[in-house]
């Protein structure tokens, strides 16, 4: 056994843009200190192809504000902004690498005044990331979507390289498919990214205490329909990460329900990623998994088709080797069966 320090997801920390940045970084970003197994070598897990879709890195500058703002680093810089090194202790193959630009353009996180551009340098550092290793490294630009003009930070990242994807987090945009000036932006987007044939990962949930079947509802009819096919991954399950919770039940009830009825708007993939919903070890304000909760999980993964569910692991929160071990045991999921990505 070893003991691991462990920063915690960034879906907490950009979830929460009603909360002062101050607590959000104290309460979310305090070090997890726990007992793990050291980490399995890929090999060992056969997870010599393993494609992780959900990765995380920081430009020096966004860990330099970080640290800072005395946010709890807890592992060496490099973990976080070189991506020689994260590739060296993932244990995936190759990796969607996310943006968290996002970060400059919520009032509650940043207030300065050259958030909009801070957001772009951060995209071009992913791009960077992603030019070193093309190879292994997708980047997934971020937008806000209540920013002026995603549309075009989209298209100047794209002229940059072309096989990127987008991540949109509702929760740091404040998303609220009830708005229809927020499904207007939102379909904008998604049509723009459906006829360049780009993926897009949305953090759905908006935080909002009522979000979740409504909302998915919305986002099919009244956002999805009539747009071109689009690859669409729903985060942490449809929901925020933390655990499995009841939002993510309401989303993935939801998706099944229409299914079952033949309810969902032709041509688009939707993928669920796994990431940040499974944790086997005690954080602060984050219980492991019950007996219960994977007895739940278990079922669920009996009652989708494997082939919308996909591998993420929210790194830095774990690398990809730690969290296809939790996977594996104890929720028993068995990793080929998933939806299989591979580097495009
Ligand atoms: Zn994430």
């Amino acid at each position: 056994m070893q003991v691991s320090k462990r920063l915690v997801s960034f879906s907490f920390l950009l979830s929460a843009k009603s909360v002062g940045i101050t607590s959000v970084l104290l309460i979310l970003l305090c070090p997890l200190i726990s007992c793990t197994p050291e980490a399995p070598n890929s090999h060992r897990l056969g997870m010599e192809k393993l494609h992780d879709c959900h990765v995380h890195a920081l430009s020096p500058e966004l860990l330099q504000i970080w640290r800072n703002r005395g946010v709890p680093i807890s592992r060496p810089s490099s973990h976080y902004t070189d991506i020689d090194t994260i590739l060296s202790i993932l244990g995936a193959q190759s990796i969607d690498l996310i943006s968290v630009g996002y970060f400059f353009t919520s009032p509650g996180m940043y207030s300065g005044a050259d958030g909009r551009e801070r957001l772009s340098a951060e995209n071009d550092f992913i791009l960077r990331c992603s030019a070193r290793r093309p190879e292994r490294v997708r980047p997934f630009v971020a937008i806000d979507l209540l920013m002026e003009d995603p549309v075009g930070e989209i298209e100047r990242c794209r002229r940059i390289n072309p096989k990127l994807g987008v991540k949109i987090h509702a929760g740091v945009s404040r998303l609220f498919l009830s708005e229809p000036e927020h499904r207007y932006r939102l379909r904008t987007v998604l049509d723009q990214a459906a006829q360049a044939n780009t993926p897009v990962l949305l953090h759905f949930d908006n935080q909002d205490p009522n979000f979740g079947r409504r909302d998915f509802s919305l986002l099919l009819d009244s956002v999805l329909v009539d747009l071109p096919p689009l690859e669409l991954r729903l985060a942490h399950l449809g929901s925020r990460g933390g655990r499995f919770s009841p939002q993510n039940l309401e989303v993935l009830n939801a998706f099944l329900d229409r299914q079952r009825r033949g309810k969902i708007p032709e041509g688009h993939q939707f993928l669920f990623d796994f990431s940040a919903v499974a944790f086997q070890e005690n954080a602060e304000d984050i219980p492991p998994l019950t007996p219960q909760d994977v007895t739940l999980l278990n079922e669920y993964f009996q009652a989708v088709d494997p082939d919308i569910l996909i591998f993420g692991s929210d790194y830095p929160l774990y690398t990809s080797a730690e969290y296809a071990r939790i996977l594996m045991n104890p929720l028993g999921i068995d990793l080929n069966a998933l939806h299989q990505l591979t580097q495009k």
